[in-house]
C-alpha cells in the first residue's frame, strides 16, 4: 500500500465525466476521461465508482476525493437544485458516493473549483482574496480568500450571472429584458456571457450567430458585430464594478471561452473604473493559467484543503 497522498479531481459535465490524479504537490499523475451517462441515477454511479477503483489501482492506495460539478446542492439536504445531469436533480450525490466508496468526499461547483485553482498556484496566486469568473455559455464565479473559497450560507457566494443588469444599463443600450433560465428576468448572464453576446448581436440586427463568429466579424471591421461588443463589454464592466462594490478583490481571473478574447484585458479596467466612484481602483482582470484544467484541479484542491482542514 502506497504511502503517499494522491487527491482525485472529478469534473462532471453534461457529455463527460474528467478524473485527473494529483499527487500532495499538485502534480499531474494520471486522467481518465468517459461519457457522462446523463439519465440513469445507478449508471452514473458506476461509472464514478469504477473511476475511482481504476485510480485506486493505479496509485496502490485510496486517493482523497473532491467533485466539481455545474448547479447548486441544497444546504441542508445536500440534493441537488440544478444540474446537466438530470439524473442528478434531487439526489445527495454526496452521501450517495460516501456510502459506495467508503472515503469522505469534497464537492462544489464548477465555478468554484476554478476559482480555487486560480487562487492555488494559478493566475491569483498572490492575491489575498480573488474572484474567478466563468464567462462560457452561461456566467458563474467563485471568491477565495487567503486561498480557500467562502461559500455562504447557500453555498451560492459567486454565482454572479443571476444578479439583475441594471435598469439604467437596459436603458442606456436600449436593451431588452430578456428572460432566464432560472426563472428571473434580467439575469446579467443572459448578457455578458458568450451566448449573451450572441442575444445582443441578435437583438441589434436580427442574426444569429455565435460568439466567435461575431468577434471574427468585429475583427475584420464589420461595424454591427463591433457595436454588439461594444455593448456587451459595457454591460459586463458594470456588473464586475458592482462584484468590486460588493467584495473588492485583489485580482479578478477570467475563465471559459471568453477568457481568450483577448479585447477584454484591455477593455474591461477603464470601463469598470467610470462605475466606481473616484479613489478604488478596479483589480487587475487576469488570464487564467490552467484553462480546462481547473475543473478537475481545483476539485482535488477542494479534496486537499477539506483532508487538510
Ligand atoms: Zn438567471
Amino acid at each position: 500500500m502506497s504511502k503517499a497522498r494522491h487527491y482525485y479531481g472529478f469534473d462532471i459535465g453534461g457529455t463527460k465525466i474528467e478524473l485527473a490524479c494529483y499527487d500532495d504537490e499538485l502534480r499531474l499523475v494520471r486522467q481518465w476521461r468517459i461519457p457522462t451517462p446523463t439519465r440513469d441515477l445507478g449508471q452514473f454511479q458506476d461509472a464514478v465508482v469504477s473511476l475511482v477503483h481504476q485510480a485506486d489501482a493505479h496509485v496502490g492506495g485510496q486517493g482523497h476525493i473532491g467533485i466539481g460539478l455545474p448547479g447548486i446542492a441544497d444546504p441542508v439536504t445536500g440534493c441537488h437544485l440544478s444540474a446537466n445531469v438530470p439524473a442528478l436533480t434531487n439526489q445527495n450525490l454526496s452521501a450517495l458516493l460516501i456510502e459506495r466508496l467508503q472515503r469522505p468526499i469534497a464537492i462544489g461547483n464548477d465555478c468554484q473549483c476554478f476559482a480555487l485553482s486560480e487562487a492555488n498556484g494559478g493566475a491569483a496566486a498572490e492575491a489575498p482574496t480573488m474572484f474567478g469568473l466563468i464567462l462560457g455559455t452561461g456566467m458563474g464565479g467563485g471568491y477565495c480568500v487567503g486561498q480557500r473559497l467562502i461559500r455562504g450560507s447557500n453555498g451560492i457566494l459567486g454565482d454572479v450571472g443571476h444578479v439583475p443588469v441594471p435598469a439604467v444599463t437596459l436603458e442606456r443600450y436600449r436593451l431588452p429584458v430578456l428572460d432566464c433560465p432560472c426563472g428571473l428576468r434580467g439575469c446579467i448572464e443572459r448578457y455578458a456571457s458568450g451566448s449573451g453576446i450572441s442575444a445582443i448581436h441578435a437583438h441589434f440586427t436580427g442574426q444569429q450567430l455565435d460568439a466567435v463568429q461575431i468577434v471574427g466579424l468585429a475583427r475584420d471591421g464589420d461595424t454591427a458585430a463591433r457595436y454588439s461588443l461594444d455593448v456587451h463589454v459595457a454591460v459586463l464592466a458594470h456588473g464586475i464594478a458592482t462584484l468590486v462594490l460588493h467584495l473588492d478583490p485583489h485580482a479578478i481571473v477570467l475563465g471559459g471561452g471568453l477568457s481568450k478574447l483577448d479585447e477584454l484585458y484591455t477593455r474591461l479596467p477603464p470601463l469598470i473604473a467610470t462605475h466606481l466612484f473616484a479613489g478604488p481602483r478596479p483589480p487587475p482582470i487576469l488570464r487564467p493559467l490552467f484553462g480546462d484544467a481547473s475543473g478537475t484541479r481545483g476539485a482535488a484542491i477542494l479534496a486537499q484543503q477539506s483532508h487538510r482542514g
